[in-house]
């Protein structure tokens, strides 16, 4: 008899976006004639641009020649893309990276839920509250994050970041060994600065922590003095992990591409004390779960690196960000609290008088036929705001901001 991982089993069956699409279904049936509008999920709805779309056809047509055809790759991904990218997201802000330090992956996802297999299942985790699914799931997978009461893990340690602490989390009284940071922030698409990712790497160096560091989300920052990478900090190369996606960068959410960072200099120990690169087990473990990237896939992230790849994604990145400018100018205009939106395609919301996230959410969706997502979903502190995304055209965009005027007004 096969017995199963019961780790599986502590999930909640309710995945935050299934329960979102049963509502808005709900309320379609009952109103067939409404059209509704979703600020909600967060996919991306521009086209890949004209740069990309010609790698694409013109690898796709390598494939089609005997004498071009690639068939497995290096799992760590080709030269080309990791030398682009050493040379386009590193170098220029003074970042030095081996190229072995690169893996490309086949989007961040993956890769943030498979990292925290190299180290064991008793480790104790801190991520910041509310914050990206993903990494905590992942880690209850493994047995790590203990069992689910009232709405929080027993062995994950939660640092709320609320309007209050400007949503960067306050510096744990205690010693923690993997701390996940997310910058900008799904869902709150708030910022770090520089000072206060710095005071996070002194406290992972000083308390022998790692931190994995989520920075899907760095094309959308406008303002270079905010960090692109934590290896802008000194010292971070021996404890942070970064991850990086096309998929919000260049509408690769269907393509599928991103990479990870490792720094041979990040190590994790054994109970005798040993240390060991964490750089090499990770290469090991790709080696052994993993094929690769597609070939195709790898040439259209290159082709965001060419001067007119990187001119056409940064004119998509500003479509979405005139989205979000607008959305909060609204919003504030109508008297609500909104963060985020600078430098991130994410708006958080505070609801008016302390109303529940999935109460203003049903009320906007019955009222002004606008979805969003309840922050709550995104963990305890996201409740009493909710997140609305600029991936959206921007006709419907506009659209959904006159709905919601009519509607508070
Ligand atoms: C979208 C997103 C990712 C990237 O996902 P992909 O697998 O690369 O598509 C990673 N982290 C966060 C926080 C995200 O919102």
């Amino acid at each position: 008899m096969a017995l199963v991982n019961e780790h599986f089993l502590k999930l909640p069956n309710n995945y935050l976006f299934a329960d979102i699409a049963k509502k808005v279904n709900a309320f379609k049936a009952t109103h067939p004639k409404t059209d509704v509008i979703s600020l909600g999920i967060g996919d991306v709805t521009q086209p890949l641009c004209p740069a990309v779309v010609e790698a694409i056809h013109k690898a796709a047509d390598e494939m089609a020649i005997q004498s071009s055809f690639r068939g497995y790759g290096p799992e760590q991904g080709y030269d080309f893309l990791r030398e682009a990218i050493l040379k386009n997201d590193f170098l220029p802000r003074g970042i030095h990276l081996d190229i072995n330090e690169i893996f490309v992956n086949d989007g961040a996802k993956s890769d943030t839920g498979n990292l925290q297999e190299l180290v064991r299942w008793d480790n104790s985790i801190a991520v910041g509250d509310p914050i990206y699914p993903v990494y905590i799931d992942s880690n209850v997978m493994i047995g790590r994050a203990g069992t689910l009461e009232d709405g929080r893990w027993s062995n994950v340690i939660y640092m709320p970041c609320t309007a209050e602490n400007g949503f960067v989390p306050q510096i744990p009284d205690r010693r923690v060994d993997i701390i996940y940071l997310c910058y900008p922030n799904n869902p709150t698409g708030t910022v770090i600065s520089k000072e206060e990712l710095k005071k996070w790497v002194n406290y992972a160096l000083k308390n022998d922590a790692l931190i994995f560091y989520d920075a899907a989300y760095e094309a959308y920052i406008q303002d270079d003095s905010i960090p692109h990478s934590i290896y802008e900090i000194r010292g971070a190369r021996k404890c942070a992990i970064e991850f990086h996606s096309y998929s919000k960068t260049a509408g690769f959410t269907g393509v599928r591409c991103g990479y990870t960072i490792v720094p041979k200099d990040v190590t994790a120990s054994t109970l005798t004390g040993e240390r060991i690169p964490l750089n090499h087990l990770w290469y090991r473990r790709q080696c052994t779960k993993f094929n690769g990237t597609s070939y195709i896939s790898q040439r259209a992230a290159e082709a965001i690196y060419t001067p007119e790849g990187k001119e056409q994604v940064k004119a998509t990145i500003d479509y979405y960000m005139q989205n979000a400018h607008t959305m909060k100018q609204t919003l504030k205009d109508l008297g609500l609290e909104v963060y985020g939106g600078e430098h991130a395609p994410y708006l958080w919301v505070k609801t008016p008088e302390g109303m529940n996230s999935w109460r203003f959410f049903e009320q906007m969706l019955y009222d002004a036929h606008v979805v969003c997502t309840p922050g709550v979903g995104f963990g305890p502190s996201g409740e009493g705001y909710v997140r609305l995304t600029a991936f959206g055209q921007q006709s419907q965009t506009a659209e959904a901001l006159q709905r919601i005027e009519k509607w508070l007004k």
